[in-house]
């Protein structure tokens, strides 16, 4: 790693690291672990299930069982980054992943597409279901329920993954025991446990947390250990997100293009969420799509993996950080083997953000927009203008579109926002 690089990450501050080994798409596309057929596959098995979920979840319902959040204009936001410095010719928009329906983040896709991989294959091998055309409600009958009633998924979170595991596994009638870090919410376990969840409390970080899910998983064939750090299932759901985009996109009269690229800022924990979206919005819209990772300055995960080449193999704890960030969501100091893999040819740059920033950015959204964001979602606003002023040449002398991607915040309670406002020094 660059040796200023390092410094300013020992000192805690925050950096900005540009991908070297970003390839253009005809000369990675064929080495990829993931290509745009897996993800079709994906999303075609979230349309399989899709009556059934809007059965079972009466929100789902109005959307036919979809679960999809809007891309959004956001003028008062985009205004403020003009004055600050934004190019007069780049727009800003927010994709509003913290308002998706039932658990109200960027978990909502990836972790309902590894229930119901889970859920598919049982069904099929116990003969439940005959195939992908057979009459996917059926699982919502007291047969189904009971066989899924004896098998557990378990997983290790920060918090959001294990409510949307929890929750969407609860909601076909598996059991689910959900193994929570210490950064994880008083409320995030509450209402799991609300939903008929087992929690299991840690005191140590999310990757300890992991790794106690990963061995109780692999004593028992009923228990189906949803990783996390190396899901495939997990990465193809987030990654579907991609796929939906260029409707969006064309919805709100954005052109991508090589004159006007299109920056996506992803929060990024242990990278299979912002990794699929970045992965699923190359693969469909081309090199124009560029993706931006946005980690707290005590918790750089894929950042170090990247720009040590070390992948999986780093944490942050090695550079003297703590790995404790107000941003909940990103608290993990060690990344994902497989999206590093992934992302050393596909990701654009990664750049890290104070505490103080994120708390600043929650109360930017709140008093610009009426934007209820958690700290890991407000993350992304720092993108555009961190972006700009690292002077890219992707970028130069092109008017771009900044989509921040808001993972998650809808469903905090008011007295934990207030709280959050509070330490902004705003009021709710
Ligand atoms: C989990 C999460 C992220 C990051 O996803 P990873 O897959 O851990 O990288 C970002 N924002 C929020 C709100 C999250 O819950």
């Amino acid at each position: 790693m660059d040796n200023a690089l390092e410094a300013a990450l020992r000192a805690g501050q925050s950096v900005f690291f540009t991908n070297p080994g970003r390839a253009p798409l005809v000369t990675v596309a064929g080495s990829l672990a993931v290509t745009r057929a897996d993800i079709e596959v994906a999303g075609d098995r979230l349309e399989r299930f899709a009556p059934l979920l809007a059965e079972l979840f009466p929100e789902l319902a109005p959307a036919g069982g979809s679960v999809e959040s809007a891309l959004v204009p956001v003028p008062v936001l985009e205004r403020r980054l003009h004055a600050a410095g934004l190019p007069a010719g780049d727009r800003v928009f927010l994709k509003a992943d913290h308002a998706l329906p039932v658990v109200g983040s960027v978990k909502a896709r990836g972790g309902l597409h590894a229930v119901l991989a889970v859920a598919e294959a049982l069904a099929l091998a116990d003969g439940l279901l005959s195939g992908p055309r057979d009459e996917y409600r059926r699982l919502g009958e007291p047969a189904a329920r009971d066989f899924f009633a004896g098998h557990t998924l378990s997983v290790g979170s920060t918090g959001n993954l294990g409510l949307s595991i929890g929750v969407f596994g609860r909601g076909l009638g598996f059991g689910v025991t959900v193994h929570m870090s210490a950064e994880a919410r008083a409320w995030k376990k509450e209402k799991l446990r609300r939903v008929g969840a087992t929690v299991v409390e840690h005191p140590g970080d999310y990757a300890a947390a992991c790794a106690v899910a990963r061995e109780e998983a692999a004593r028992s064939p009923r228990r189906h250990f949803i990783d996390d750090e190396n899901s495939l299932d997990l990465l193809l759901g987030y990654a579907v997100a991609g796929l939906r985009l260029p409707d969006q996109l064309a919805a709100c009269r954005i052109a991508v293009s090589p004159e006007h690229p299109l920056c996506l800022h992803l929060p990024c924990g242990v990278g299979g969420a912002p990794g699929g979206i970045a992965l699923g919005a190359r693969l469909v819209l081309g090199d124009a799509a560029q993706a931006y990772f946005v980690e707290p300055t005590q918790a750089p995960a894929l950042l170090l993996g990247l720009a040590t080449g070390r992948h999986g193999g780093v944490s942050a704890a090695v550079y003297g950080l703590t790995g404790r960030t107000v941003a909940d969501g990103l608290a993990v100091s060690r990344p994902s083997e497989l999206v590093c893999r992934l992302m050393a040819s596909v990701l654009d740059g990664a750049h890290t953000v104070s505490d103080a920033a994120l708390l600043g950015h929650v109360a930017e959204a709140w008093n610009d927009e009426a934007l209820r964001l958690e700290p890991s979602a407000a993350a992304a606003l720092a993108g555009p203008l961190a972006v700009r002023r690292a002077n890219l040449p992707a970028l130069a002398g092109r008017a771009a579109t900044h989509i921040c991607w808001a993972t998650g915040g809808s469903l905090l309670p008011d007295a934990e926002f207030a709280a959050l406002l509070a330490r902004a020094g705003t009021r709710p």
